[in-house]
C-alpha cells in the first residue's frame, strides 16, 4: 500500500456553537484520487479549507507527509486550492496566468518557459498560449485554472466542485480528463463534490461526509456495494428501501412479508431495521427458486437511452419500487403503465442496515 500524505486525526471546526466537521479521522495516500462527498452543508468544504490552511481546526491534527501543519498558513503549506470560480488573472494572456506562480518565485526565464510548455502540453492547451481568459470556453478556463495551480508541484492540489460550472456533457468528459491528468502528473488530487456520480467516476478512494461527521471512506465500488448505512445506501446510486423488524432471515416488512438477506453485525432480531435492495439488481419475472418474490403494478416508465427504469407499486415497500431494465427487455415483453408483473432478486443482494 502507498503511504500517506495526509493524515487527519479527530480533526473537528466549530464556528461559534455550530460543529461543522465534527471527529474526522482518514488517511489520504500518495497519488491518490480522493473524493470528499456529501450534501450540502456536511462539512466538506470547511474540511477542504482546513488542508488549504484557510481554516484552523478546533480540535485534532492534520499531518502532511507526517509533520503536524495543522497551524502552518496556507502559503508555507506544499498544497494548492483550486477554486470553482478559477480566480483567473483576466488581463494576461493563458501563458502570463500559468507562469505567475513560477515568476513569483523568482525562477530563472527559461525554466518558466519549459515549465510553462510542458504544463500547456499536459493539459493540450497547446495553441491558446496567447489568448485571454474571456476568449476561452469553459472547459479551456479550468484546465488553465489546473495548468496553474500543477505547475509549482504541489505534493496535494485541492479542488473545491472542479467541475461545478461546466455543463452536463463536458462535466462527463472533463471527469475523464481530470482523472487522466492526476495520473500522467502523479500528484495526490482532494476534490470536494456534492454529486455522487462524478465521485463514483473520478475516485480512488472517497469518503461521505454527513452533519460533519465521516459516515464511510473505501473505493466507490466498496461504498456502493456496501454502503455503511442507510443514508450512505440512498446517497450514493440508487436505493430501494422497505422498512420492518430484523428476523433470524432478514427483515419482516410491514405487509409480513420476509425480505431475505443477511444481518449486518451488531443488529439483533426484533430491532427496527431497513431492507434495501440496487435497481439494476432486482429481475423482472425472476426464476421460481429466487429468496425474494413479490409482485407489483407498474406505476411509471422512464426511459434513460438503453436503460428503462420502471416504477412498481409493491406491497412491502412504502414507495414504488424502481426496477432498472434494458429498453430491450421492455420491448419484448411489452410492458406498460397498469401493468401487473413479478419482481424478484437474491439474498445475497439486499443489504439491511438498522434504522
Ligand atoms: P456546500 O455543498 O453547500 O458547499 P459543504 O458541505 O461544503 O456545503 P461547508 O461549507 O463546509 O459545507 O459548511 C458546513 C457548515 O458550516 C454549514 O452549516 C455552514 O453554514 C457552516 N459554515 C461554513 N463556513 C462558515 C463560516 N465561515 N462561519 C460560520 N459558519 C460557517
Amino acid at each position: 500500500m502507498t503511504r500517506a500524505v495526509l493524515d487527519l486525526d479527530a480533526v473537528g471546526k466549530n464556528f461559534g456553537r455550530l460543529t461543522a466537521v465534527d471527529g474526522v479521522t482518514l488517511s489520504i495516500r500518495e497519488n491518490e484520487f480522493f473524493a470528499l462527498l456529501g450534501p450540502s452543508g456536511c462539512g466538506k468544504t470547511t474540511l477542504l479549507r482546513m488542508l488549504a490552511g484557510f481554516e484552523t481546526p478546533t480540535r485534532g491534527k492534520i499531518l502532511l507527509d507526517g509533520a503536524d501543519v495543522s497551524r502552518v498558513p496556507p502559503n508555507r503549506r506544499p498544497v494548492n486550492l483550486m477554486f470553482q470560480s478559477y480566480a483567473l488573472f483576466p488581463h494576461m494572456s493563458v501563458r502570463s496566468n500559468i507562469a505567475y506562480g513560477l515568476e513569483m518565485e523568482g525562477r530563472p526565464a527559461a525554466e518558466i518557459r519549459a515549465r510553462v510548455d510542458e504544463m500547456l502540453a499536459t493539459t493540450q492547451l497547446d495553441g491558446l498560449a496567447g489568448r485571454k481568459p474571456d476568449q476561452l470556453s469553459g472547459g479551456q478556463k479550468q484546465r488553465v485554472a489546473l495548468a496553474r495551480a500543477l505547475i509549482k508541484r504541489p505534493r496535494v492540489l485541492l479542488l473545491d466542485e472542479p467541475l461545478g460550472a461546466l455543463d452536463k456533457k463536458l462535466r462527463g468528459e472533463m471527469q475523464i480528463e481530470l482523472k487522466r491528468l492526476q495520473h500522467e502528473v502523479g500528484i495526490t488530487f482532494v476534490v470536494v463534490t456534492h454529486d455522487q456520480e462524478e465521485a463514483l467516476v473520478m475516485a480512488d478512494r472517497m469518503a461521505v461526509l454527513k452533519d460533519g461527521r465521516l459516515l464511510q471512506c473505501d473505493t466507490p465500488h466498496a461504498v456502493y456495494e456496501h454502503p455503511a448505512d442507510a443514508f450512505v445506501a440512498g446517497f450514493i446510486g440508487l436505493m430501494n428501501f422497505c422498512r420492518g423488524v430484523a428476523v433470524v432471515e432478514g427483515v419482516r416488512a410491514r405487509d409480513a412479508s420476509l425480505i431475505a438477506g443477511a444481518l449486518p453485525g451488531g443488529l439483533a432480531t426484533g430491532d427496527e431495521a431497513i431492507a434495501a435492495v440496487r435497481p439494476e439488481r432486482i429481475m423482472l419475472f425472476p426464476p421460481a427458486d429466487i429468496a425474494n418474490r413479490t409482485t407489483g403494478t407498474v406505476e411509471a416508465l422512464a426511459y434513460h437511452g438503453l436503460d428503462l427504469q420502471l416504477h412498481v407499486r409493491t406491497a412491502p415497500a412504502d414507495k414504488a419500487f424502481l426496477v432498472r431494465i434494458t429498453a430491450d427487455t421492455a420491448d419484448k415483453r411489452a410492458i406498460g403503465i397498469g401493468d401487473a408483473v413479478e419482481l424478484g432478486w437474491s439474498a445475497a443482494d439486499t443489504r439491511i442496515f438498522r434504522i
